[in-house]
């Protein structure tokens, strides 16, 4: 059955330089001697039985597009299927007219584009898109507030417009997913990504697919609660949220809130404008007012992590955003509170940096268009 299925590949990419003169090999002593064989007609019919036999009818082309949707550009990548990064590009996000341009300057962005890399679209399995908002498998979007859109389908719409498969899901998810392509997750199963930036996103992906939920609302481990006893409100309106805590603006709340409780004397009294950098710097230096903001990071989101763990058990976790820049010290304080707080088993899950930064949208969106 390998062999047939070697076999059918190639003769897969002979086919396509047949029918449109590119792509998936180059004419040798081989193929001529499948075409003196096969006359054109019989080709098509083998082919296509062999296509429908060794089920791959639909991955046979050579390339997909990975797009991710954010608030002021869209970042777009043609990959190959292996998920090579061919090109990489940026357009501007048209948030006008409540986004309704945006799809349209997405699909003449990526026709320009397959005709500068002289690449048909016929040559393109499909595109997957990420964007900052809950969204549904099916592709529905009840409320992207981030872009303007209400109520719509964008797969479906974007699909129209490019005549390809499109796939849609949320920014963190899709994330998520490049990372366990490509990037700090990869060789795992299931994987739980949390990004620590200006908030706490996190995605999830259970035996290879991400899990999205009823409503879009799986893995926002952001706001979790984690302390019961806050009194300031989280941008979600409730309070003890471990973003207020583990995201780059929380961990500069929690020193200030430190600095301003006591006398104590830190490095971190110096700064004008305090940032998450400055934090995680000073207590590298053992400033004390530093390492107890950061403890006070690590405990809040290892205990969630155990939370996860009692919940779907993943083989990795992997942690991204801004704040994943301060490497082994966050990795130390993360797995600390994270065994602290497993019980019932020796071993846990892994907790590893994420690789991709701001790529992993792309590529998470590119491996959603090779579909199941
Ligand atoms: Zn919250």
């Amino acid at each position: 059955m390998g062999a047939f299925f070697i076999w059918a590949n190639f003769y897969g990419s002979y086919y396509r330089i047949q029918k449109w003169g590119i792509g998936g090999g180059t004419k040798n002593k081989n193929t001529k001697r499948y075409e003196k064989c096969f006359p054109y007609w019989e080709k098509y019919i083998i082919l296509k039985i062999v296509k429908k036999l060794t089920n791959t009818e639909d991955t046979m082309k050579d390339y997909i597009i990975g797009i991710d949707i954010g608030g002021t550009s869209v970042k777009l990548g043609l990959f190959t299927i292996e998920g090579e990064l061919v090109h990489k590009w940026e357009v501007v996000t048209d948030k006008s007219n409540n986004g309704s341009n945006i799809l349209n300057d997405i699909c003449k962005s990526v026709k320009e584009t397959l005709e500068e890399q002289q690449i048909p679209i016929d040559n393109v399995q499909g595109a997957g898109m990420g964007i900052p908002g809950p969204a549904r498998s099916d592709g529905y979007v009840e409320t992207c507030p981030n872009l303007g859109w209400r109520n719509c389908n964008p797969a479906k719409e974007l699909s129209e417009l490019l005549q390809i498969p499109v796939f849609v899901g949320n920014d963190a998810n899709v994330a998520a997913l490049g990372e366990l392509w490509k990037g700090g997750g990869k060789g795992a199963d299931t994987m739980v990504l949390i990004t620590l930036g200006t908030g706490v996103g996190s995605g999830i992906i259970m035996n290879g697919e991400i899990v999205a939920g009823n409503r879009g609302l799986s893995g926002e481990l952001g706001h979790v609660t984690v302390n019961i006893e806050e009194k300031e409100a989280c941008n979600c309106n409730n309070y003890g949220c471990l973003e207020q805590y583990a995201s780059a603006t929380g961990i500069v709340r929690v020193a200030n809130r430190m600095l301003n409780a006591s006398q104590k004397p830190s490095k971190l009294r110096e700064f004008d404008t305090l940032t998450a950098k400055d934090i995680f710097d000073c207590a590298k230096e053992y400033d004390e007012v530093a390492m107890e903001a950061v403890e006070k990071l690590g405990e809040y989101l290892g205990r969630t992590m155990a939370s996860v763990t009692f919940t779907i058990d993943p083989d990795v976790f992997v942690i991204g955003g801004g704040v994943s820049k301060a490497g082994e010290i966050l990795l130390n304080v993360i797995n600390k509170y994270y065994k602290r707080y497993v019980c019932l088993s020796s071993q846990m899950g892994e907790v590893r940096l994420a690789t991709l930064g701001n790529d992993a949208g792309i590529y998470g969106a590119a491996k959603m268009a090779l579909g199941k």
